[in-house]
């Protein structure tokens, strides 16, 4: 602030002084007029300008002071200090519901960069060496370990670059560098990551996962982009026994134009998720997205729960044709051993990896895909309606690799 009015002030002497340098020759061109022609000027001997002639003692113009022209200066720095006070004083004005501009899609190179930056690391000294020995196997090594690609299949994936590696007579370090990357492409290309949709009932998808993964948001993000792919959606509070989660559900379903059916708390979790899909069948609905608790804080086991809410959800006029699992990105391996309970219980159709914009540990991609076998769906790459993503493994490999 003070450097802007510090530079406003100069401005603003400097433009006084400016102004009385530029009137100054009009005033002294005015009183030089004579009343025939002038004799020339003298040219300068050097040949630069002629000097300028001496202007009329008694026609003097009138210079403003020192103290006028800081003066002058003060008003105007005051002006302006008062014209910056009322613009931070003015009220913000938020666009009305629905004017909000259309925000982009994220994108996995704009969005994963601690896990770019993690193995941009390891690469760069990889592809420094000028063969290919020892210390560059070690160090990819440790990469995809601290990665979070996990023991098993970082071994399972080394012992098959290596197995390329003398196959293919690969030299270079440039070589081996683009022989891992296509390898991982090819590793995460066999899944079939589309999302299920069978026309003629409302179609239930059950998303599942412990407390704090990101359910909720991932459900309102699907809700948002379900809706606009042009379908309808009615969001059930599948969680009720966490009141802030079917708060929270309600927010999300207010923000994205979608139905939502919720239950008293502590109460059935399959009766709330079998209204809404009654309410689902009578009005049509498409999709009924069910948020499902991730904790009990009763006696009762969340797996058998699940299983429950589960048979009741596919009973007609339902159809559950996904069961998403949830798994957060920054809790890499330990992640995934809660993970594999909930798809030992119900059966886990496609895995939604959230906050993966959040972490270095990038490789969990490649051990969700090797120890669970069940294909990435879908992506969160922020918490916003807009960021999430569908899996893309080449775009995402590209990214990681940038
Ligand atoms: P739930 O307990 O599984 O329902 O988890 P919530 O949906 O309440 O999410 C827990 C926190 O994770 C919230 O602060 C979310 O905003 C945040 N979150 C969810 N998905 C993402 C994501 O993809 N990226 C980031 N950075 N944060 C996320």
């Amino acid at each position: 602030m003070e450097i802007v009015l510090g530079l406003l002030a100069v401005l603003v002497v400097s433009g006084l002084v400016a102004a009385f340098i530029a009137a100054r020759p009009r005033r002294r061109n005015a009183e030089l007029e004579p009343p025939s022609a002038p004799p020339l000027p003298p040219k300068a001997e050097n040949g630069s300008a002629p000097a300028a002639p001496k202007p009329a003692k008694a026609r003097r113009p009138q210079i403003p002071s020192e103290e006028e022209l800081a003066r002058q200066a003060a008003e105007v720095v005051a002006e302006a200090e008062a014209v910056l006070a009322g613009a931070r004083e003015a009220p913000v004005i938020e666009p009305e519901p629905g004017e909000a501009p259309a925000a982009l899609k994220p994108r996995f190179r704009d969005r994963i960069g601690k896990a770019r930056g993690l193995l941009a690391g390891y690469l760069g000294s990889v592809r420094s060496r000028t063969k290919i020995d020892d210390e560059s196997w070690e160090e990819l090594e440790e990469a995809l370990i601290r990665a979070d690609v996990g023991i098993t299949a970082t071994t399972a994936l080394l012992d098959q670059l290596r197995a390329q590696v003398k196959a293919e007579g690969i030299q270079t370090s440039e070589a081996l560098v683009d022989a891992l990357k296509d390898n991982l492409k090819k590793r995460l290309s066999i899944a079939d990551r589309t999302l299920r949709i069978e026309p003629g009932q409302p179609n239930v998808w059950l998303f599942v996962g412990v407390n704090g993964v990101g359910k909720t948001t991932t459900i309102g993000k699907v809700g948002h982009l379900q809706i606009a792919e042009g379908r309808t959606v009615i969001m059930a509070a599948g969680d009720t026994f966490r009141a802030a989660a079917a708060e929270q559900l309600e927010l999300w379903s207010k923000r994205v134009g979608a139905t939502l059916v919720r239950g008293n708390e502590g109460g059935d979790p399959g009766a709330v998720v079998f209204d809404a899909v009654e309410r689902a069948a009578a009005r049509q609905t498409d999709l009924v997205l069910a948020d499902t608790a991730g904790r009990l804080h009763t006696k009762v086991n969340l797996m058998e729960e699940l299983k429950k809410v589960r048979r009741v959800a596919d009973k007609p006029p339902g159809k559950v044709t996904e069961v998403l699992l949830v798994i957060d990105a920054t809790t890499g391996q330990n992640g995934l051993v809660q993970a594999k309970q909930f798809t030992e219980a119900v059966e886990v159709t496609g895995v939604v990896l959230t906050k993966l914009d959040g972490t270095a540990k990038g490789g969990i991609v490649l051990a969700i895909q090797n120890d669970l076998g069940i294909p990435i769906k879908l992506v969160g790459l922020g918490e916003t309606a807009d960021d999430l993503v569908p899996f893309d493994p080449d775009e995402f490999i590209d990214a990681l690799f940038a």
